[in-house]
């Protein structure tokens, strides 16, 4: 049989670690990529860069490859939807344009009974006037989102007068929780009540930007088992097939929300490449290209540190990790300020 060509959409970091793990299962990949400079070149077999909308494009990509998946949720859903009816897309196309979309994506995790934060849809500046109710809170927009961009926290109504936001786009306006913790589940799903799933890991965001991930979570049993369940229960309801993150809050009072749903390998998931024997990507593959469930074994506890920006120079130059430590470099051409550049994971 020849080899299969997984086809990813994506060119960051997420595409890289995907290719990685792809290529220790003999499988190929081909990456296509809105940004020439997408560092995942480095690590697929074949690159195609081209604009999510080039037909021509992505009928070139489509006829390369076996399966497709994508390392982003931004993708636009007719472009997803076109290629599915040549090659199959996993996860399902409608399941990104459920969760690219906050205020769809929060409706949806509702009528499961499933907490989230309050939240309230934003469709002009006035419907604000009467919100009070949510303050102090965040506005969000609905689509295209990413390590804290496109949010704007308000503490009173004034605030929005000072700020520039774009109005001619749709936003949700969230209550802010009293944070205590955060924490996230990564998991995979083969199939139908076929799981792995990886123990929460406790997260800690930097100007909303994941900064620090590790396992154990200092949680409690009832949290981590409820954590687990709801991000189950989410897959399951999906039929989401591959890997799939669910982000939640603790808040001081103990009660556990789900922030929000990455249709998509993880950062906090970054530490199973070292801390597991079978990492989120791996598994992600091992799902997509309905390769055999290896079972999950945890092999040491973990701390990953995100790299950002300028943080990654000092690395760079002066390599000297310990035994226990692993240092990725994404090989991105420009360092820029908020930019994810690197990991360092160390088993502890
Ligand atoms: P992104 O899509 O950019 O990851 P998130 O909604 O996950 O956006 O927000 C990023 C981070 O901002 C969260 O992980 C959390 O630290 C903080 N944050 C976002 N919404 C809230 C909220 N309603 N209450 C408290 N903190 C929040
Ligand atoms: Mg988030």
């Amino acid at each position: 049989m020849s080899k299969i060509n997984l086809g990813i959409i994506g060119g960051g970091q997420l595409g890289s670690m995907l290719s990685v793990a792809a290529k220790k299962l003999n499988i190929k990949t081909t990456i296509f990529c809105d940004d020439i400079n997408a560092p995942a070149q480095n690590f697929c077999d074949e690159f195609i860069s081209g604009d999510y909308n080039d037909n021509k494009k992505i009928l070139e990509f489509v006829k390369k490859v076996n399966v497709i998946t994508y390392e982003f949720e931004n993708i636009p859903y007719e472009t997803l939807n076109e290629m599915n009816k040549l090659v199959s897309v996993l996860p399902k196309p409608s399941v990104n344009r459920l969760i690219q979309h906050r205020l769809a994506e929060k409706d949806f995790i509702n009528k499961l009974n499933i907490r989230t934060t309050r939240y309230v849809s934003i469709e002009k500046k006035t419907d604000l006037d009467t919100l009070e109710d949510f303050l102090p809170g965040i506005l969000k927009t609905t689509t295209m989102g990413y390590d804290g961009k496109g949010q704007y926290p308000i503490q009173k109504i004034e605030d929005i007068e000072t700020m520039n936001v774009d109005f001619s786009k749709e936003y949700i306006l969230e209550k802010l929780v009293k944070l205590k913790k955060e924490i996230s589940v990564v998991l995979t799903r083969f199939g139908i009540n076929n799981f792995q799933v990886y123990e929460p890991i406790e997260n800690t965001h930097q100007n909303q930007i994941l900064k620090h991930s590790k396992i154990p979570a200092d949680v409690s049993k009832k949290i981590s088992e409820q954590a687990k369940e709801w991000a189950t229960r989410i897959a399951e309801e999906l039929k989401y097939i591959g890997t799939l993150c669910v982000e939640f809050f603790i808040d001081r009072n103990e009660n556990l929300y789900v922030n929000e749903i990455a249709p998509r390998v993880h950062n906090s998931g970054h530490l199973t490449i070292n801390a597991y024997n079978i990492s989120q990507f791996e598994n992600h593959v091992r799902a997509v290209c309905s390769l055999e469930k290896v079972p999950l074994k945890k092999l040491s506890n973990a701390e990953m540190i995100n790299l950002i920006g300028n943080q990654i120079e000092p690395y760079r130059q002066n390599l000297n990790l310990k035994e226990n430590e692993f240092f990725f470099d994404y090989l991105k051409k420009e360092i820029k300020e908020k930019r994810k550049m690197g990991h360092i994971t160390t088993l502890i």
